[in-house]
């Protein structure tokens, strides 16, 4: 027996070619090795029929290379093929198969006539020709007619491709670790599923004997992995409310004043997060609270009517926004509603104007900021609520740098990127949630239209018919500047052609590359109507506020993501007027076009980002949110929901017991690692 934990490189037991292979794929020891799960499971004892007709799904079939040559179409360019036939003697199907691999040259060397395969892939007819295009495969050999064969008459284990190994040399690899491996070093920190050892369920995943097996198997793992991240969000939720808050929210009057000065109603939503924030901020333990609403659901007043609460207790509130563009917007709708009131409301930018000084001789109630306010202790005199706009641009680690300061405000987090629920337990597990899940009514709507192949001239007219009634437009490109690879028009080059096609127009460009001073100004004469027109890339994605703008043109719209379309075209529709977002697109990936029909049919943040999930996978939404999540091993964000809530239960739980994981939990304390981002997962020691 071997120890799971002990180094491979310092044991003998595999070659060191096929240790190095291991450690260039991340695993040094056996138990890492043995947490590369299989990515699916061939049911080896008995294969699918030879198919006589295209299939959706891939088969997995065993027969007969009784034909392999390469070939050729023009110089350079060839394939290799293999004719594999169906050991029954085509009794049932076709009972033969063109199996295809293009631009890989070694593969002649692995496949010859004669040899046994088993192949998997999905089948389509050319010209009356079944074929599978580069399948995967596998080279059987006479000993796997064996009975303890591991390759077949069995259900076998097919994994994703470690780079040096073959895919039977792994399986093998995996088997010999399973049996060497002393299953008692192969225990987690904690057993999630009590009564099930861990050693046990590594072979049940890997060598299952039948499929249902093995897919409990790998919900156990999946359950370890959540368990791992929910407890070190519970963990800083546990710390984060330890600390000693102030009671705020006691005194009502502004707030009261407020709503009598309002020209509407409030949306039940509003009330009810208003309702959740005071509740919140009257206790003494310091609020930590997510407000999560899509764009124009009226966060603003939400977090205004939390800033007169805490400002009515006696102390300063602070909002601070990701650019300096939307910390002027907000402080001139914060100028217009609440100096009514008699509130001190200062702007504190990099901008040095009069503004600031009111809020440096500390006699502002309210001081609007972009993040770095944050770390100029100076502006404040007594700081008890802090609101932070668009908080994915935000990270864990400047709400802990909020925390460091001794007396703990409140802080109060806004996001307009609608996530999975699922997402928000893990990337904001810490936070308690308030949902505006309504928008406040009479707001124009936005039409939203996918056009394949559509003429220049159109849009140019489309364009022109909107201007003409005074409206104005966003013509959005994914890239900035022409690309080698790409064959996309950049914003720049659109720019250019904009201006010929409407010169009578002023045409505004922006862009990541500008300094944030060349953006401001481009969006100024955006915001104030000098410019009609605006030439951008997704910088504009994140809380502009341009009412009169009501049309919004997205370029090779299959390059953006769902969740980000739907968060750019919450740009236009702000105001009384209807918005039109047209989505142009080439038609040519099906996929696509699917994904931006969901645009065309749903309004709703949330059922967006699920379908972003389901077309793009955790790895690319969660990467433009925040990265680290994305390399889950076992579970699965949208599959596994029930899994992730029983995993919270159980973080919850631990905590509950010993709160500091210096008792019975005690070996769990190596999952806990507190630095700013979003949770890792650890190995426990
Ligand atoms: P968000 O920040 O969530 O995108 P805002 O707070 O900017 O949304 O609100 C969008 C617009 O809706 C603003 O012009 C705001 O004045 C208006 N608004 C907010 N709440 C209401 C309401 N209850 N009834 C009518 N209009 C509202
Ligand atoms: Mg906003």
């Amino acid at each position: 027996m071997i120890s799971a934990r002990t180094d491979l490189a310092s044991m003998t037991i595999l070659p060191p070619k096929e240790v190095a292979a291991l450690a260039a794929a991340g695993y040094q020891t056996a138990a890492q090795v043995l947490d590369h799960l299989p990515k699916r499971h061939e049911d080896r004892r008995r294969f699918d029929l030879f198919p006589n007709q295209p299939s959706a799904t891939a088969v997995c079939l065993r027969g007969t290379v009784i034909d392999s040559a390469k070939r050729h179409f023009g110089p350079g360019r060839g394939f290799y093929e293999a004719i594999v036939m169906d050991g029954s003697g085509g009794v049932f199907g076709s009972g033969k198969i063109t199996c295809r691999w293009f631009n890989m040259a070694f593969i002649h060397k692995l496949i010859a006539t004669g040899q046994e395969l088993v192949v998997y892939g999905k089948v389509k007819d050319t010209n009356g020709r079944l074929i599978i295009d580069h399948p995967e495969f596998e080279v059987l050999r006479e000993d796997d007619t064996a009975a303890e064969s591991i390759h077949l008459q069995r259900i076998v284990p097919v994994y994703r491709n470690i780079a040096g190994l073959a895919q039977r040399r792994l399986r093998e690899i995996i088997h010999l670790l399973l049996l060497s491996a002393d299953p008692v070093t192969l225990a987690a920190a904690y057993e999630v599923a009590p009564g099930d050892a861990r050693a046990d369920a590594l072979w049940q995943a890997h060598f299952p004997t039948d499929l249902a097996q093995a897919q409990a198997a790998r919900r156990r793992f999946a359950l370890e992995e959540f368990f791992a991240i929910q407890l070190n969000v519970a963990w800083r939720r546990f710390r984060h409310q330890e600390q000693p808050g102030r009671v705020l929210g006691k005194r009502t009057g502004l707030l009261t004043a407020f709503y009598q000065s309002l020209p509407f109603d409030l949306t039940a939503a509003q009330k009810r997060s208003i309702r959740e924030i005071i509740a919140n901020m009257r206790e003494p333990r310091p609020m930590n609270r997510l407000l999560q609403g899509d764009v124009g659901s009226g966060k603003t007043l939400v977090a205004m009517a939390a800033m007169l609460l805490a400002i009515d207790s006696g102390c300063q509130a602070a909002l601070m926004a990701p650019t300096q563009i939307l910390a002027e917007q907000h402080f001139l709708t914060f100028r217009r509603w609440l100096e009514p009131l008699g509130v001190r409301v200062a702007l504190r930018t990099a901008n040095r104007d009069e503004a600031n000084h009111l809020a440096l001789d500390g006699t502002a109630q309210m001081v609007i900021g972009t993040h770095a306010l944050l770390y100029e202790e100076a502006v404040f005199r007594d700081l008890g609520l802090v609101i932070i706009d668009e908080q994915h641009k935000f990270g864990v680690a400047q709400r802990a740098a909020l925390i460091s300061r001794g007396v703990v405000p409140d802080v109060l987090v806004m996001t307009a990127t609608p996530i999975p629920r699922t997402l928000t337990m893990t990337l904001y597990g810490d936070l308690d949630v308030s949902l505006l899940d309504e928008k406040p009514p009479g707001r124009g709507t936005i039409r939203t239209a996918v056009r394949v192949g559509a003429k220049q001239s159109d849009i140019t007219a489309f364009v022109k018919q909107q201007l003409a009634r005074g409206r104005q437009a966003y013509l959005v490109y994914p890239l900035v500047e022409d690309s080698e690879t790409l064959k996309v028009e950049s914003a720049t080059e659109a720019f250019a052609k904009w201006r010929k096609r409407l010169p009578a127009h002023e045409i505004g460009l922006i862009h990541g590359k500008l300094r944030p001073d060349e953006k401001e100004a481009v969006m100024r004469r955006f915001r104030e109507g000098a410019t009609q027109l605006l030439v951008a890339t997704t910088v504009i994605e994140v809380g502009v506020d341009v009412p009169n703008a009501t049309l919004m043109i997205l370029h090779h719209a299959e390059r953006f993501g769902l969740a980000q379309i739907h968060q750019l075209r919450g740009r236009i529709g702000r105001g009384e007027h209807h918005g039109h977002c047209i989505l142009l697109t080439d038609g040519k990936n099906p996929d696509a076009l699917a994904k931006l029909q969901v645009l065309e049919q749903s309004a709703d943040g949330f059922e967006i980002a699920e379908a972003d999930l389901r077309f793009r996978g955790p790895g690319d939404v969660l990467g433009t949110l925040q990265s680290g999540l994305a390399d889950l091993r076992f579970g699965d964000f949208l599959a596994d929901t029930a899994l992730l809530r029983q995993a919270r239960e159980l973080a919850n739980r631990v905590l509950a017991e010993d709160p500091l994981l210096d008792g019975a939990h005690g070996g769990l304390r190596p999952m806990i690692q507190e630095h700013g981002g979003i949770p890792q997962i650890q190995a426990p020691a």
